[in-house]
């Protein structure tokens, strides 16, 4: 669903990714895990087309993207700061981009009504980002992201600024929202513990390069090296 080839990608005359190659099906839930600088971020940018490889290609759903916006793509974004719109209130917030795709008024109030609903802000609607909490406001990012129903909903280290227990819910919540869609999801992390509880499948980068992927037990169980041993945490 998600096709990345041989994507090449370097600053100045630092290579950043290095002949980077992989697939992700529809509905899955992948999670690119490792240490800071490894090209996490860049990668995820590349899919999004906010960032362009010098070399490779990428398809989604089928089509070549390798040239288009990130609008072109139908991809959503969300990132670890919120930036929700101050002056909006969360219902407003949650309904840009529906407004902006001149989507029908009655049809805006029951997409955006269904998903303050999923993610948990009922009788919040009238609310403003600073009247939030953290974890309460990127719900409305979640929910912001997900209502124009993006083909892959990419997530950059989103929860990382919350505290562990708030971090906890919303890594349920993320999960159910994919199970409950069928979204395609690929999260960003450096928590070897969320990337196990969330994903189908872990792709573990070093260096610009994917060291291993494979579903979180099977890499629990067996490392293909001291790295990702050491990384996932079954290592003495
Ligand atoms: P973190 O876990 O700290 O977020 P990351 O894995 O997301 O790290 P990236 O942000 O993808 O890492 O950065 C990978 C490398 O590319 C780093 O060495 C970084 O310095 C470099 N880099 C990223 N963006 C740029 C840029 N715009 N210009 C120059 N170098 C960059
Ligand atoms: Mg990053």
């Amino acid at each position: 669903f998600v096709e990345l080839k041989d994507i090449n990608k370097s600053f100045d005359r630092n290579t950043v990714l290095n002949n980077m190659n992989l697939s992700v099906e529809k509905g899955e839930f992948i999670t690119f895990l490792g240490p800071s600088g490894c090209g996490k971020s860049t990668l995820l940018r590349i899919i999004a087309g906010l960032t362009s490889a010098e070399e490779g290609s990428i398809s989604i759903d089928g089509r070549n993207v390798t040239s288009l916006s990130p609008k072109e793509r139908e991809v959503g974004m969300v990132f670890q700061s919120y930036a929700l719109f101050p002056n909006m209130n969360v219902f407003d917030n949650i309904a840009f981009g529906l407004k902006m795709n001149k989507t029908e008024k009655t049809e805006i109030s029951k997409r955006v009504s269904r998903m303050i609903e999923l993610v948990g802000l009922k009788g919040k609607e009238k609310a403003y980002p600073h009247e939030l909490s953290g974890g309460q406001q990127q719900r409305v990012a979640l929910a912001r992201s997900i209502v124009v129903e993006p083909k892959v909903l990419l997530l950059d280290e989103p929860l990382s600024a919350l505290d562990a227990q708030i971090r906890k819910n919303l890594q349920q919540l993320l999960r159910t929202i994919q199970q409950d869609l069928g979204m395609t999801m690929i999260l960003v992390t450096h928590d070897q513990e969320e990337a196990m509880v969330v994903s189908d499948r872990i792709f573990i980068l070093n260096e610009g390069e994917m060291v291993q992927s494979g579903h979180p037990h099977d890499l629990y169980m067996n490392p293909n090296s001291e790295f990702v041993a050491r990384f996932i945490g079954n290592y003495n």
